[in-house]
C-alpha cells in the first residue's frame, strides 16, 4: 500500500516516521517545495526502517504519487502564537487550490487526507476541488478533531488512572476554539463515566470537567506556546485514520468531510463519528439526536463558525 504526503514540515515528516513506526504503509513518496529539506528527511526515515517496520521511503514530486492509496496533505503554514486557526485560511486556500488538482491528477483513486488549518475549512475547499473532477467528498476526509478526542481521552485516562483506550467520548465540531466535548455519551469500559468515577471513589464534579475542557480546547495553543508547533499528537492521529483506509477497518473516528447539515447548519464541514474504511467515509453518525439539548445547541454555533469563515472566502 503507497502512502503520499504533500508539505513535509514537522506535520508531514512526523507523520512519515509514524507510520514506519506503526506499519501502516509499504511505500511513502514525499513531496515539498523545499527539495533539499525533504530529501533530507526522506533518507533519515529511511534508516529508521531496520529498527522498525519494512517501508520504501522517497522523496519525489507529484507524478510519484501514481498508485497512492492515501495522499496526506500538511501542506501550508503553522499558526503562529496568538494567531487563531481562521486566520490561517486565505494562506492556506490558495496553496490548496494549487496543490489538489495536482494530486488528482497523478492518484486519482487516492483518499485525501487533510491536516492543514483551518483542517474544517482546508477539508471543504479540498472537496471543492475533489468534485471539479467527479471525485465523491466521501474520499475526502479532514482529521478534524481526531487530535482532539485523543486529548480528552488521555485527560480522562489521567485523571481517572485508567487506560484511555477504555475512556469513550467524542470532541465534535470545529477543531478549533469552538469545539464540542459531548460529556453525555461519555463511559469508560460502557458505564457512564460520572458513574465509574463514584464507583472508583475520584471526584468527577464539574469543576473537573470544566478544567478538563480548557486542557483540551486551547492544548494545541499550550503546545504552540512551549515549543512552536504541535506534530507527535497530529501524526499519530493522522497515521490511525491513514490505517483504517488502508486497513479498511471501518473505525470509527471523529473526522470531518463536507455533511449536508449538521445541528441545522446546512453543507458544513465539521467533526462527527464517522466510519473509515477503504473508501474513505463509509457512513456518518448522526448524532443530534443522542446529544443533549446544550450540546446541540454548542454543535450547532460551532457549525455555524465554520460555515460563516468559509463562506467568508467567497
Ligand atoms: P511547517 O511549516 O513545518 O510545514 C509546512 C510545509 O508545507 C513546509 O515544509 C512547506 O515547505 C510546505 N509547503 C508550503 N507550500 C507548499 C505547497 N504549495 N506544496 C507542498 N508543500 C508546501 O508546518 P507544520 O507544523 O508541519 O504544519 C503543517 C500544517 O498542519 C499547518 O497548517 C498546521 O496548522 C497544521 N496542523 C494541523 C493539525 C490538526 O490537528 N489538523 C495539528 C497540527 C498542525
Amino acid at each position: 500500500m503507497k502512502v503520499g504526503i504533500v508539505g513535509v514540515g514537522a506535520v508531514g515528516a512526523t507523520t512519515a516516521y509514524a507510520l514506519v513506526m506503526r506499519g501502516v504503509g509499504q511505500e511513502i513518496v514525499l513531496l515539498d517545495p523545499d527539495k533539499n529539506r525533504v530529501q533530507g528527511e526522506a533518507e533519515d526515515i529511511s534508516h529508521a526502517v531496520p529498527f522498525a517496520h519494512s517501508a520504501r521511503i522517497s522523496a519525489g514530486d507529484y507524478p510519484d504519487l501514481v498508485g497512492s492509496h492515501v495522499v496526506i496533505i500538511a501542506a501550508g503554514t503553522a499558526r503562529k502564537p496568538e494567531e487563531s486557526r481562521l486566520e490561517l485560511l486565505s494562506r492556506n486556500a490558495g496553496i490548496f487550490r494549487d496543490i489538489v488538482p495536482q494530486i488528482i491528477q497523478y492518484a486519482p483513486e487516492a483518499v485525501l487526507l487533510v491536516a492543514t488549518n483551518p483542517v474544517d475549512i482546508m477539508t471543504h475547499i479540498a472537496a471543492d476541488a475533489a468534485a471539479e473532477h467527479g471525485i465523491p467528498s466521501c474520499r475526502v476526509i479532514g482529521s478534524g478533531t481526531t487530535l482532539d478526542t485523543a486529548r480528552f481521552r488521555a485527560l480522562l485516562g489521567q485523571h481517572l488512572g485508567i487506560d484511555p483506550h477504555n475512556a469513550h467520548g467524542y470532541v465534535l465540531g470545529e477543531h478549533g476554539d469552538s469545539e464540542v466535548i459531548a460529556w453525555s455519551l461519555v463511559t469508560v469500559g460502557g458505564i457512564p463515566v460520572d458513574e465509574f468515577a463514584r464507583q472508583v471513589g475520584i471526584p468527577f464534579d464539574e469543576q473537573v470537567k470544566k478544567d478538563i475542557d480548557q486542557r483540551v480546547r486551547f492544548a494545541g495553543k499550550a503546545i504552540i506556546q512551549g515549543k512552536g508547533h504541535t506534530n507527535y499528537g497530529i501524526g499519530s492521529a493522522l497515521v490511525r485514520i491513514a490505517e483504517g483506509i488502508l486497513r479498511d477497518q471501518r473505525v470509527l473516528l471523529t473526522v470531518c468531510t463536507p455533511a449536508r447539515d449538521v445541528a441545522g447548519v446546512p453543507n458544513v464541514t465539521v467533526s462527527l463519528p464517522h466510519l473509515v474504511g477503504a473508501k474513505g467515509i463509509l457512513d456518518t453518525i448522526l448524532l443530534p439526536l443522542t446529544l443533549n439539548k446544550s450540546e446541540e445547541q454548542a454543535l450547532h454555533n460551532s457549525a455555524e463558525i465554520v460555515k460563516e469563515a468559509y463562506e467568508s472566502l467567497k
